[in-house]
C-alpha cells in the first residue's frame, strides 16, 4: 500500500517544473509528499542523462532512495530512462521505469507497482504535448515556482542528446501560461521562474514571443517577480533587455550559455553564434541593466580541444562580466553528432581544465558579490536555515542571510549587505525606507 512519496530530482530546471507537477498531482490524489531523507513508500526519481556524471548522479540517487527506504517503491522516470531504460531494469530495486511521455500518467501505473518486478513504459515518440492543463500547479518552495512554458529543442548542438530525449521545440499555450500564472500567485507565491529546456524559441499559436509572454504576465497577473531561465545567446531581443531594465518585476538575471571561447570548437560544436556575438549580447547586457547578474555554462574537454582552444577559453571568461559558470566536462552522448568524433582530450587534462575553470568562477562570484556590500538588495525569503538565519535569493540571484525577530518567509524585503562570507551575503533588513 503506497501512502507516503518522496522525490529527488536530477538536472535542469524544466525537470524541477516536471517533478513539482507530479507531487502537486499526487499530493492532490492523496498521497504524503515527505521529505526525501526520511523513509518512504515510494521514491520517485526524476532522472537526467545530459552528461555521464548526470547519470551518475542518477544511480546515486537510487541508491540512496534503497537504503532510506530499504522496503519502499522506486520509480525512475525523465531523460535517462527515456535514453536507457534497459540499464536501469539491471539496477536493484527499481520497479517502474517511464519514459518522457509516459511519466505524466504515473497514477495509472501505480497499482501495478503492488504486483512487483520491473516495468519498462518507455515509448519512442517524445514529441507530444507535456504541458499539464493550468490546474496542476508546478508549485515548487513556497515562494518560487518554476513553471514550465517550452519543451524540446530544434537546435542540433553536437554534444547534445536532448533534443532525442525530448522531441522537437513546442511551446505552452498562451492563455494556459496566464491561468496558471494567476493560480500561482492565488496560492501566494511570489516569484514564477518561467522555465523551458530552449526557452527562447516559445511562438505561441497566435505568434507570440517570450518578451510578448513577459509582458502579458506583468499587465495581467499581480506576480511580484518573474525570474527567465537559461537561454541561448542568439534568442535574446533587445526588447527583452529593455524590459528587464526598466520593470523592476523582472529579476535582474540571465543565464546564457557560453560553452567554448573558442570559434573553432564552438563550430564543431554547431552552436549557432560565435565569441564576438556572445561578448556583444554579454555587454550590451551588462551596460544597459544595472547591478544585473549573468551566469554561463562552459563545456571543457570537447573532441578537439587543444590547450590553447582552452587557454582562450579561460581568457574568455575572466574578461567577461560574468558572476558566476556551471563547468561541465564533456563525455559522449549516445546519436549526438560528437559522439563520431574521437574524444581525443584525456581525462586527466578534462579534470583539470574543469576545477581550472571552477576556481575561476568562484573568483568572479566572489567579485561580483563584493559589489554589494553597503547597497540595498530586494530580497525574497525562503526558509531559515540551521543557524537561526533567513535565507534568501536577490532578484540578482545573490544568496542573502539575515537575523530576524519577525518572520520573514515569503516576504519581499529590502536588505543592507554587510559583509560576504563565501558564496552567500550578510545584510539586515531595513526597515524604514
Ligand atoms: S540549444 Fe543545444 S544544448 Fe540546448 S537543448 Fe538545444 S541542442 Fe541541447
Amino acid at each position: 500500500m503506497i501512502n507516503t512519496v518522496s522525490f529527488r530530482t536530477l538536472g535542469c530546471r524544466l525537470n524541477q517544473s516536471e517533478s513539482d507537477s507530479i507531487q502537486y498531482e499526487l499530493q492532490n490524489a492523496g498521497f504524503t509528499i515527505v521529505d526525501k531523507k526520511v523513509p518512504s513508500d515510494l521514491t520517485i526519481i526524476n532522472s537526467c542523462a545530459v552528461t555521464r556524471q548526470a547519470e551518475a548522479k542518477t544511480r546515486g540517487a537510487i541508491a540512496a532512495a534503497r537504503r532510506i527506504s530499504p522496503n519502499g517503491k522506486i520509480v525512475v522516470v525523465g531523460c535517462y530512462a527515456q535514453l536507457s531504460a534497459q540499464d536501469l531494469k539491471h539496477l536493484s530495486g527499481v520497479n517502474l521505469i517511464l519514459g518522457n511521455n509516459e511519466k505524466y500518467r504515473i497514477m495509472d501505473f501505480l497499482n501495478g507497482l503492488e504486483d512487483g518486478g520491473t516495468e519498462i513504459r518507455v515509448s519512442d515518440e517524445v514529441g507530444g504535448n507535456t504541458f499539464s492543463p493550468p490546474g496542476i500547479i508546478s508549485r515548487g518552495t513556497h515562494t518560487r515556482a518554476h513553471m514550465k512554458i517550452q519543451e524540446g529543442c530544434d537546435y542540433r548542438c553536437a554534444y547534445c542528446v536532448i533534443p532525442l530525449l525530448r522531441g522537437g521545440t513546442r511551446s505552452r499555450n498562451f492563455a494556459d501560461c496566464i491561468a496558471e500564472a494567476k493560480l500561482l500567485v492565488e496560492q501566494g507565491i511570489k516569484e514564477i521562474v518561467l522555465s523551458g529546456i530552449n526557452i527562447g524559441t516559445y511562438m505561441s499559436e497566435g505568434g507570440r514571443d517570450l518578451t510578448d509572454l513577459i509582458e502579458s504576465l506583468l499587465k495581467e497577473t499581480d506576480i511580484q517577480r518573474l525570474r527567465i531561465s537559461s537561454i541561448e545567446p542568439d534568442l535574446i531581443p533587445d526588447r527583452l533587455i529593455a524590459l528587464m531594465k526598466h520593470e523592476p518585476r523582472i529579476c535582474r538575471h540571465f543565464h546564457i550559455p557560453l560553452q567554448h571561447g573558442s570559434n573553432e570548437i564552438l563550430g564543431l560544436m554547431r552552436r549557432r553564434y560565435r565569441v564576438e556575438s556572445y561578448i556583444e549580447i554579454v555587454e550590451k547586457i551588462a551596460g544597459s541593466v544595472p547591478e544585473v547578474c549573468i551566469g554561463t555554462d562552459v563545456l571543457v574537454g570537447f573532441p578537439g580541444e587543444s590547450e590553447e582552444h582552452f587557454i582562450e577559453t579561460a581568457k574568455l571568461l575572466e574578461r567577461l562580466p560574468l558572476a558566476y559558470f556551471h563547468v561541465f566536462r564533456f563525455s559522449a552522448r549516445p546519436e549526438t553528432a560528437a559522439s563520431k568524433l574521437r574524444d581525443n582530450v584525456k581525462i586527466r587534462d578534462k579534470k583539470i581544465r574543469s576545477e581550472q575553470l571552477r576556481k575561476l568562477s568562484e573568483t568572479c562570484s566572489n567579485h561580483f558579490l563584493r559589489r554589494f556590500v553597503g547597497k540595498k538588495l530586494r530580497v525574497l525569503f525562503e526558509k531559515k536555515n540551521k543557524s537561526g538565519l533567513y535565507e534568501g535569493l536577490s532578484d540578482n540571484y545573490i544568496k542573502v542571510n539575515v537575523k530576524s525577530k519577525e518572520p520573514l518567509i515569503n516576504q519581499i524585503k529590502n536588505v543592507a549587505i554587510t559583509q560576504i562570507n563565501g558564496a552567500v551575503a550578510q545584510g539586515e533588513v531595513v526597515v524604514c525606507e
